[in-house]
């Protein structure tokens, strides 16, 4: 198979899992417990604090374990609110991961005011808008960093410091920006950032939310005393362990392994390009991932592409989310005003360091192929 899905999931690096494979048999130890068996397991943990931490240059007593993406996003939403109860107004993007996007239209149900920022035809947002929308009732911001579906990226640095001068709290979803462009969150006035370790190369239902310190967050999940009273029950040892390694490989690989990345990501585009000249590609090239592609076949439906993709061995996936056997084309391609039937035959490619140029002309041979067959 040649995978070339990796926004969706990596495959875990074979360092990250030995690391992970004592605390799946002998090194059992609740970290909760005073003894022998229960230090061995929380001194591993810290170990493991401290590695994510170094990611994205926070402190290692930031960051809090959580059950990966969602789970993180949905705390810095959920408790940011919660620590202000006086104010029911959001920012947030019109090109969010579902986790982001479904919960704030959840919390318009239950009262809350979302403005939705518009992205232009390239995916990135409005400043103007932007600085217009905050308000003295503005609760939080959350918006993502690098969008899954296309890579684009948005400018972090300048959303995060006006937030921080109107003093409102500003939540990163960094999911699938995490190992893949530097973070140095000592220099970004960033309060809250989530990521999760199956983006690079780690484990799946794990990750990890960083807190500046000073904010005051209400946990979402509350029981045990865990992370300092901050994510209550019994800690994914495996999980956290395999999240740190992975944390560490993915700091050590990024110069080297994002611009042989983007390399690679070029040629497969260049190679999109002359066997389809009428290929229109999304999100703007200036401000993106090293590692995704998106961009319609016109004429060709992406659901029949992936599935001939897929019989050759490829795998990639399609811009858009399928509910009850309907398939609605991408939100996020649409808010770029992309229209629906150049959306629904999108198709995203994502590499990671995994992938090689070896895997190219065969990847592009099965395009031709499934192309050629609908
Ligand atoms: C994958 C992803 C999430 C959700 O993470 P899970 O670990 O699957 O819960 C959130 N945001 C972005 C940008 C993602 O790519």
């Amino acid at each position: 198979m040649i995978y070339l899905d990796n926004n969706a999931t990596t495959p875990i690096d074979p360092r990250v899992r030995e690391a992970m494979l004592p605390f799946l048999g002998a090194s059992f130890g609740n970290p909760s417990s005073p003894h022998a068996a229960g230090r061995a397991a929380r001194e591993a943990m810290e170990k493991a604090r401290a590695q994510v931490a170094a990611l994205v240059g926070a402190s290692a007593d930031s960051m809090v374990f959580t059950g990966g993406g969602t789970e993180s996003i949905t705390t810095a939403i959920r408790g940011a609110l919660a620590a202000q109860p006086d104010k029911r107004h959001i920012v947030t993007s019109s090109i969010e991961h579902s986790a982001t996007k479904n919960l704030c239209a959840q919390l318009e149900r239950e009262g809350f005011e979302v403005t939705w920022l518009r992205v232009d035809g390239g995916g990135r947002p409005d400043l103007a808008q932007y600085a217009a929308a905050l308000r003295d009732d503005t609760a939080l911001v959350s918006v993502i960093w690098a969008n899954n579906e296309t890579g684009v990226l948005f400018p972090v640095e300048e959303m995060a410091r006006l937030a921080d001068e109107r003093r409102i709290v500003f939540h990163i979803d960094a999911v699938q920006a995490a190992g893949k462009v530097p973070i140095n969150l000592a220099r970004v006035p960033v309060h809250l950032l989530s990521l999760a370790a199956h983006k690079f190369h780690g484990p799946k239902g794990v990750g990890a939310l960083f807190v500046r310190s000073g904010l005051g967050l209400p946990p979402l999940l509350r029981g045990g005393g865990q992370e300092s009273g901050r994510r209550a029950g019994t800690e994914n040892v495996p999980g956290i362990v395999g999240l740190g390694v992975a944390a560490e490989l993915a700091m050590l690989a990024l110069p080297v392994e994002m611009p042989r990345v983007a390399a690679l990501r070029d040629e497969f585009e260049a190679g999109v390009r002359s066997r389809f000249p009428d290929a229109r590609f999304h999100g703007d090239p200036a401000h993106r991932l090293a590692n995704t592609t998106n961009f319609a076949l016109p004429g060709r439906d992406a659901q029949g592409l992936l599935a001939g993709l897929d019989r050759l061995g490829v795998a990639c996936s399609i811009g858009s989310a399928c509910t009850s056997g309907e398939v609605d084309a991408s939100h996020v391609l649409r808010a770029m005003g992309v229209g629906d039937e150049e959306a629904r035959s999108s198709l995203r490619f994502s590499f990671s360091r995994m992938n090689t140029g070896a895997e190219l002309p065969a990847a592009l041979a099965a395009l031709e192929q499934a192309a050629a067959r609908l």
